[in-house]
C-alpha cells in the first residue's frame, strides 16, 4: 500500500473524529478567507506554513504559482479565480511563490527546457519578471538573480490578476486584498510585499498590526 493510500485509513480512524464537528460543518458549505495561489511543488504545505484549518484556504496550484492574463479563452485558473472572487467573495487573494523552484529556475534558462514544452510555454507568463531582472540586476550571480525572479515573478501575477473582470471588480468596490508572498522552504521565513515601498518585508513586520491583534486576541481568550 503506498504510504499515501495508508495515510487515509489513519486519517479516517485518528484525525477524522477529533474533527468530526469541524467536518460536519463544512459539508453545509464554505467560506474561506483567502484565494491562495501558489506552487505545485510537493515541499509546500499551505496548511501547516498558514496553520489554517479546511474551510479557510481556497487554494490553486501549478507550477511557479502563475495567473495568465484574462483572456477572451477559458482556462483552469480563469475559472478557478472567478469561482473564487465572485461566488465565494473571498476577501483575500495571496500569490506565494517559493525558494528553490524548479520551474523558475527554467524561467531563468528556458534553452534547458526544450524537452518540456509545454512547461516552456507555460513559463511564458513569467517573461516579463525575467525582463526585470535583466534590467535590474544583469551583472548580479544566479543565486541573487533568482531571489529577485522569485519576487518579480510575484509581483507580475499579481499585476496579472488584475486584470481579470471578477477581481477589477471587486477591487474598485474596495472589499478584496491583494498579496504577494516568497516562501522560504529552507528557514520557513514568508516574505510580504509592500506595493508602497515595492519590497518585500518578513510577514510579521509587514502584517504587524493585524499579527498583534491576533496575538492580545488570544491572550484575552486565556485570561
Ligand atoms: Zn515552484
Amino acid at each position: 500500500m503506498p504510504s499515501f493510500a495508508a495515510g487515509v485509513v489513519r486519517f479516517q480512524n485518528d484525525v477524522y473524529p477529533e474533527k468530526k464537528e469541524l467536518f460536519e460543518k463544512l459539508s453545509k458549505g464554505q467560506s474561506p478567507e483567502a484565494l491562495f495561489i501558489t506552487c505545485s511543488d510537493s515541499r509546500i504545505e499551505t496548511a501547516m506554513i498558514t496553520q489554517t484549518d479546511p474551510g479557510e484556504l481556497f487554494i490553486c496550484r501549478n507550477a511557479s504559482n502563475i495567473v495568465p492574463p484574462h483572456v477572451t479563452f477559458t482556462g483552469g485558473m480563469t475559472a478557478s479565480i472567478e469561482f473564487a472572487v465572485a461566488a465565494l467573495n473571498v476577501p483575500h487573494i495571496v500569490i506565494c511563490g517559493h525558494t528553490e523552484c524548479g520551474a523558475m529556475k527554467g524561467a531563468m534558462n528556458p534553452e534547458g527546457l526544450d524537452a518540456l514544452p509545454h512547461v516552456k510555454e507555460w513559463l511564458s507568463y513569467s517573461k516579463a519578471a525575467v525582463a526585470v531582472v535583466d534590467e535590474l540586476a544583469p551583472d548580479a550571480g544566479e543565486d541573487e538573480r533568482m531571489k529577485l525572479l522569485l519576487e518579480q515573478n510575484v509581483i507580475l501575477q499579481l499585476q496579472h490578476l488584475k486584470t481579470h473582470p471578477s477581481v477589477a471588480r471587486r477591487l474598485a468596490k474596495g472589499d478584496l486584498k491583494l498579496h504577494g508572498w516568497v516562501y522560504d522552504i529552507k528557514t520557513g521565513d514568508v516574505s510580504a510585499y509592500d506595493e508602497a515601498s515595492n519590497e518585500f518585508a518578513p510577514v510579521a513586520d509587514r502584517y504587524a498590526a493585524e499579527v498583534a491583534k491576533h496575538a492580545h486576541g488570544s491572550h484575552t481568550c486565556v485570561a
